[in-house]
Order: structure tokens, then C-alpha cells, then sequence
């Protein structure tokens, strides 16, 4: 069944595809979505988690995630407009939102079976996995996308947040971009995930624990000896702590717990600032730089305290030497850093950019 519903003030129509996943248009796009006879026969399995009793954290299993498309050419690629089995069938649009075919956590997700002769905790692995696509352009990417493309991503972010928190399940909804194979991408189409968690994930609770304790994240924008580039409601900087050699992070100035609480300016210079840091780092490194890009949100219940933010990780030390998580860092937790953020900074401040918008 294939049914749409344009709901006109955040420019979202939503459709069924065949297999029952849901698939979200948002902004202009033309023509109908129209999927191949067979696409109702894609095969969908459960996952489910394992508790880790030494490091007191969730593990996620979903083994039929090994078979998901691994880097097609790009006449295959599965996030083209009106690419054959392609996921967002119609002849163009602006960001297409959908379920993921391959999805580690699970809307409607059965509890497991206990491991037989194991005193293991298992759990079902509920919550959602959702990919973002910012363009019907195979070549674009985060710093070449449009300043107007931008702002609706900000506020499709803030629109999915608020959809999926409305699952009783979910405690903390997770936007992220993965960019570059260094991060382990296997489509190149510009695309991001969203993850809901039916837990709170270990980084994010112990975020929460400061937040909650009075950790205030807007006093970094008022240092100039870390600022990036300065927009009247929000900085990118680089904490005085990172932890990656290039680490920014955008910040508003004043406190929201999501991209849905954003004003109208703010959702701009919160899209100016993306492109900002993304064109630097392209720049900077004289290569489309890899990086995981995290949008922070504030988990259920935490809405009084958690800040959204926006953290970059790229994964390069120079243009030619990867950063490499390893021993120290896999190992102990601890993070070992080459340059200090002041200087870090520094650098990427000076680098002068002909063409922000
Ligand atoms: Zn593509």
C-alpha cells in the first residue's frame, strides 16, 4: 500500500513502502514514489542486545547487517532518485528520510530467548535506525550543499527527534554523519543516520550526569582563544579538551535540548556554521576529509539541562596520517593527543574562506 500525506508546516510527506517501512520527503520533491514489484519481499530480522558485565554497557547483535550493500558503483547506488531497488523512488527532491533496511534496532522487536547455560542480561534490541539523505546529488556533500538545503536539515533533524522521542520505547535519539571509508561508509551519497535508543548509551549518560551536576557547555563560546568562527547565536570552537587532533564542536549560546527548539535565526547560523567547519576541514587537509559528525540531543526526561550540540571528529592528523583509535584509547579509555586545542584552533581560525554563504 502506498499512501501520501503532505502535512504542510514542516513540508513533510510520509508514505508506506511495500515492506512497511516509512519513508519521509521533506521539502519539494517531483513526482510519486513508485517501488519495484518485490520490494515487499525484503527480509527483515530482529536484533537484540547482551549487558557486558566487565565494561557495564549494552552490546547490539544484528547479524543480518553483514549483508547490507557494501559500496555499489555509483549507476547502483541505492540512494539515487529513481535508482532501480532504490530507496527514494521518485525523479528528484530536497531530503529524504527512511527506515533503514538494514536497521541494528527495531520498531516493533520481540524479547529474546535467554542464552541457555549463560547467567547473561539480554534484552530486545527496540528503537529505530533511520538514514538521512541531504540531497538527491550523488557528489554533494555537507560543505557544498545549499545554505537553504542546510537550514531544512537542521529542522528535519529537530522534526525526527521530536517523531521518534513519540515512541514510548525510546529514551535518547542520536543523529550522526559518518563521512569518508575512514569511517567506515559504504554509501557515498551525502547521507546521515539517526539511531533511537530504547537505553540511554553509555557516552550520553555520562554527558547527562555532568549536565545534570552544572557542567555549562554555552561558556565555551566566549573563549577567544578557541573560537573558530563566531555567529550571533552560536560558536564552533574547539574544546579546551578535545580529544582528536581537529576536534569542533558548534554550540549554541543559549540552552535548547533539541534542533526543534532552534529559533528561525539560529537554525541559520547553526546551518551557516556546518558548512563553515566542513569547507575548513576539506581545506585545511587539501582532501574531502573523513570525520563522524555526532548531533547531541537531549535524551528523554533531560530536556531541562541536556544541551544540543553539534561534535566533529575528523579522523586525520595531517592530510596524509589517519587518526588511529589504539591501544591507550581501546584500551584504557584514555585519548593521547599530539597538538594542543589552542593551537588546533588557531589554525583553523586563520584558514580564510572566499565563499561562506
Ligand atoms: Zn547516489
Amino acid at each position: 500500500m502506498t499512501h501520501g500525506k503532505t502535512i504542510s508546516n514542516t513540508g513533510r510527506s510520509t508514505f508506506t513502502m511495500p515492506d512497511g517501512r516509512m519513508l519521509h520527503l521533506y521539502g519539494a520533491y517531483s513526482g510519486t514514489p513508485a517501488w519495484p514489484l518485490g520490494a515487499e519481499l525484503h527480509e527483515r530480522d530482529f536484533s537484540h542486545r547482551r549487558w557486558h558485565p566487565v565494561r557495564r554497557e549494552w552490546v547490539v547483535y544484528s547479524a543480518h547487517r553483514q549483508t547490507r550493500t557494501y559500496k555499489p558503483a555509483s549507476n547502483t547506488c541505492p540512494l539515487c532518485p529513481e535508482a532501480s531497488d532504490g530507496e527514494v523512488p521518485v525523479k528528484d527532491f530536497s531530503i529524504a528520510v527512511f527506515d533503514n533496511r538494514f536497521s541494528s534496532f527495531q520498531k516493533t522487536c520481540p524479547k529474546p530467548d535467554p542464552i541457555p547455560g549463560l547467567d547473561l542480561s539480554v534484552d530486545s534490541a527496540a528503537g529505530n535506525c533511520e538514514v538521512v539523505v541531504y540531497s538527491a546529488d550523488h557528489k554533494a556533500s555537507m560543505s557544498t550543499l545549499s545554505q537553504d538545503r542546510r537550514e531544512l536539515l537542521v529542522k528535519v533533524w529537530g522534526d525526527r527527534v521530536r517523531a521518534l522521542m513519540r515512541m514510548p520505547a525510546v529514551q535518547a535519539v542520536m543523529p550522526f554523519e559518518n563521512r569518508g571509508e575512514e569511517a567506515g561508509v559504504t554509501l557515498h551519497h551525502p547521507h546521515g543516520q539517526i539511531y533511537a535508543f530504547s537505553y540511554l548509551p553509555p557516552v550520553i549518560e555520562t554527558m547527562a550526569q555532568s549536565f545534570r551536576e552544572g557542567y555549562e557547555l554555552s561558556k565555551l563560546t566566549s573563549s577567544a582563544m578557541h573560537e573558530i568562527a563566531q555567529a550571533e547565536s552560536m560558536a564552533a570552537l574547539v574544546p579546551p579538551f578535545a580529544r582528536f587532533p581537529y576536534e569542533v564542536w558548534i554550540v549554541p549560546k543559549r540552552f535548547r535540548p533539541s534542533p526543534g527548539d532552534l529559533g528561525e535565526n539560529e537554525v541559520k547560523d547553526c546551518a551557516r556554521l556546518l558548512a563553515l567547519v566542513a569547507k575548513k576541514y576539506d581545506i585545511f587537509f587539501k582532501r574531502a576529509c573523513p570525520y563522524v559528525m555526532i548531533v547531541y540531543v537531549a535524551p528523554r526526561g533531560m530536556e531541562e539541562y541536556f544541551p544540543f550540540h553539534i561534535q566533529f571528529y575528523p579522523l586525520l592528523r595531517t592530510p596524509q596520517k589517519l587518526k588511529f583509535l589504539a591501544g591507550c584509547e581501546l584500551g584504557a579509555g584514555s585519548f593521547l593527543a599530539d597538538l594542543v586545542p589552542e593551537e588546533a584552533a588557531r589554525s583553523l581560525r586563520d584558514l580564510r574562506l572566499e565563499d561562506i554563504p
